[in-house]
């Protein structure tokens, strides 16, 4: 009735990765119907790495707990990790069984898709700001967008605050949800295999496999090709980041504890906490630009 699949090098290969799940299901149109299913997450160049995929009849209570006491066998539990999805109340239930102590957090573009249903009104005017809220890294930055959410429609409001600020703003998630706001990656999946889920279940199994082992043989190569031991999106990021840093003023007040004067605004950047005030030092888990100013001062001292 069900099937599940985790092949080797995606269980070995989520020991290297941020232990963020997303999963998503879609319609098989063959003649046997069912749902396929699929839990995927980013690897350390920020491309899709498919954790496991399988076959149930339909997304209900059983299916998907079935599914995730699956993959909590091939998987386990591992620290500090997170369930992303659609709101659908199967995966929620299913996470809860199977993993108690492991948040689920929305998707925030299916989120948001409710929330225009509701209030047409405020679909166009709210958008930008949403995203701007559910992406904030700081909370005086969400209380500030959030105060102006409040003005323009309250009932928007009380919405976001009835599904949980927890389960689709950054900066209120208990465990760092990195930048997996949405799971786009598992539509992804689904929009690569679009032709192939019309056929019988067996027939469309190998392609499934085939499409899988391509990726993971074209991201391998890419990764070779880098000049660091960071994945080119993270090495973007960096570099980024390194070219905000150079107008910077940095002030120590003891050797790890500095502060940072960018542009009037100022920042504490503490490098044994590898924190900054900014939030994304360790919501990113990557030098922000402060840090990174304190890095080159440090350097030249
Ligand atoms: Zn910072």
């Amino acid at each position: 009735m069900y099937l599940f699949i985790a092949l080797y090098p995606f269980i070995k290969g989520f020991e290297h990765c941020r232990p963020i799940v997303v999963v998503d299901g879609a319609h098989l149109k063959g003649a046997y119907k069912g749902t396929f299913v699929s839990a995927s997450t980013l690897d350390g160049a920020g491309c899709i790495l498919p954790l496991a995929y399988g076959v149930i009849d339909s997304e209900n209570d059983n299916s998907w707990t079935w599914f995730f006491e699956h993959f909590r066998g091939a998987f386990g539990e591992r620290v500090n990790m997170c369930v992303v999805s659609d709101r659908h109340e199967s995966i929620i239930k299913a996470v809860s069984r199977v993993y108690p102590s492991v948040p689920h957090y929305a998707c925030v573009w299916h989120l948001w898709q409710n929330v225009c249903k509701y209030y047409k009104k405020s679909k166009n005017t709210l958008s930008d700001v949403f995203y701007a809220m559910a992406k904030a890294y700081r909370q005086e930055d969400f209380d500030e967008i959030m105060k102006k959410v409040e003005d323009m429609d309250h009932r928007v409001k009380d919405y976001l605050m009835l599904a949980g600020y927890e389960k689709w703003a950054r900066v209120h998630a208990p465990v760092n949800r990195g930048r997996m706001m949405t799971s786009n990656i598992a539509e992804c999946i689904n929009s690569c295999l679009v032709e192939e889920r019309e056929l019988p279940i067996i027939d469309f199994l190998e392609p499934v496999r085939i499409l899988f082992g391509d990726w993971n043989c074209r991201n391998r190569e890419k990764a070779t090709y880098t000049f660091t031991t960071l994945g080119r999106k993270f090495q973007e990021m960096l570099v980024v980041n390194e070219a905000k840093s150079s107008r910077m003023t940095v002030r120590p007040s003891s050797e790890s504890l500095y502060g940072v004067d960018d542009n009037g605004r100022r920042y504490i950047v503490c490098l044994i906490s590898k924190t900054c005030s900014c939030g994304r030092f360790q919501l990113d888990e990557i030098p922000c630009s402060h840090a990174i100013a304190v890095l080159r001062r440090k350097k030249h001292n």
